[in-house]
């Protein structure tokens, strides 16, 4: 008998190859037709230009063990994600940092003075903000919430900010230097040849074979235990109901030269359907001059039905209360083990996803060596 390790992205890809180095026979499956999930990049047919099949990925990362893992694979070139933002007809630069408030308010404040003029238009009143659009107020005010995250919300998630929790707006930094860093994170950087490229160099290796284009559903073989990175309501065909997530829709737009000179422009109002505009030639600067044509997607956020692909969970009280089922259940199950964005119900940027899977190999390991079982989840 074999392991089997259902989908092929890094969650995927990184328990399979542990599982092969320690001389274990795996069956490595994924439903799409090709490797790498949704981290997966393209060369697109008609212009070469490097895409992001599933939406644009930045790698940045603090934790030294996810950045020397990805390096064993490929290689990365420098990358600053800079984001510029559309609000009332006019550009500006986030994340919110100085010369954003400096341009929105038609001033030339020093840090210092820039600080203490946010503190005036924060709202003071607002002690334990638990919801997202106090948690604005009480950061930057009613101007640049309403600039820059009322309307952008709504299109992403759907619903007022009242609804969503406080937690969401807290990760995002606001800088009184000029510093326009999307992230603060040690390590940041593009893979040279794609994302794909890497998953195809960890899956370099025996014992596993790889079978794409087929559903775990379909697969009748018996296991020893199966490593499940789908979603978790899935796997259980939806017993207690269907965990909400939002997905995304991507509108193509052909053109030559350059587009909108960025890689990614956020639009912040409301009236404007999309959420953002990604340039994907931008993402490869060092070869982005190869290319006279472009190709930009206008990303549309919506509810996920039955037929889409699952990207954002939703995580709100409902959600939360049908997880907590589908845990429970999950713990009482033998024979697999849960991992992932989508067999966890968590969104998970893909060094964490990468420092998680390495720990659940760790895990892994101690349990083979005393003999004990597997457990259905590797994190708390
Ligand atoms: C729009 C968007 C943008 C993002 N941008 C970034 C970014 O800039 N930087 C960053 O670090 N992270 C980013 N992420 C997060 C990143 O995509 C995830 O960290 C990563 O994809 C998680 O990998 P995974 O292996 O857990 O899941 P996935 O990559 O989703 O892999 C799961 C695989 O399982 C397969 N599968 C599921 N069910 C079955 C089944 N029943 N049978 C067979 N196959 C099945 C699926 O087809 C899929 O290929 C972004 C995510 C989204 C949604």
């Amino acid at each position: 008998m074999r392991f089997c390790v259902v989908g092929a992205g890094f969650s995927g890809a990184i328990i399979a190859r542990h599982l092969s180095e320690k001389g274990y026979r795996v069956l490595l499956i994924d439903e799409r037709s090709h490797l790498a999930g949704n981290c997966h990049t393209e060369r697109d047919a008609k212009t070469g230009i490097m895409l992001h099949r599933y939406g644009p990925h930045i790698f940045h990362t603090s934790n030294l063990r996810a950045w020397k893992y990805v390096n064993r694979f490929g290689d990365f070139e420098p990358y600053v994600n800079r984001v510029k933002a559309v609000s009332g007809g006019r550009v500006y630069t986030l994340p919110i940092n100085l010369l954003t408030i400096n341009q929105f308010f038609g001033k030339t404040f020093s840090p210092r003075e820039a600080y203490d003029f946010i503190r005036t238009k924060a709202d003071q009143k607002i002690f334990d903000p638990d919801n997202f659009e106090d948690q604005a107020l009480s950061m930057i005010g009613p101007e640049l919430y309403h600039a820059f995250f009322y309307g952008y919300t709504r299109k992403q998630w759907g619903m007022d900010p009242r609804e969503l929790p406080a937690s969401i707006l807290k990760r995002l930094p606001l800088r009184f230097n000029y510093d326009d860093n999307y992230f603060s994170h040690t390590y940041q950087g593009m893979p040279k040849d794609g994302y794909t490229s890497i998953i195809e160099r960890i899956l370099e290796i025996p014992n596993v074979e790889i079978r794409i284009g087929t559903r775990f559903e379909d697969v009748e073989e018996k296991f020893i235990h199966v490593f499940y990175t789908g979603p978790l309501d899935r796997y259980f065909g939806f017993k207690f109901g269907r965990l909400g997530y939002r997905t995304l829709d991507f509108e193509r737009i052909e053109g030559e030269g350059d587009y909108q000179g960025a890689a990614v422009i956020n639009y912040c109002d409301e009236q404007i359907p999309y959420t953002r505009i990604s340039e994907h030639k931008h993402f490869a600067p060092w070869e982005a001059d190869q290319f006279s044509k472009t190709v930009c997607f206008r990303e549309y956020s919506r509810l996920c039905g039955e037929e889409d692909i699952p990207y954002y969970p939703i995580r709100l009280a409902k959600e939360t209360e049908l997880l907590e089922c589908y845990v429970a259940h999950a713990r009482n199950v033998r024979g697999v083990s849960f991992l992932g964005r989508l067999g966890t119900y968590r969104y998970l940027d893909m060094d964490v996803t990468i420092a998680e899977a390495l720990s659940a190999c760790d895990r892994i390991d101690e349990i083979f060596s005393a003999g004990g079982t597997l457990p259905a989840f590797f994190i708390k």
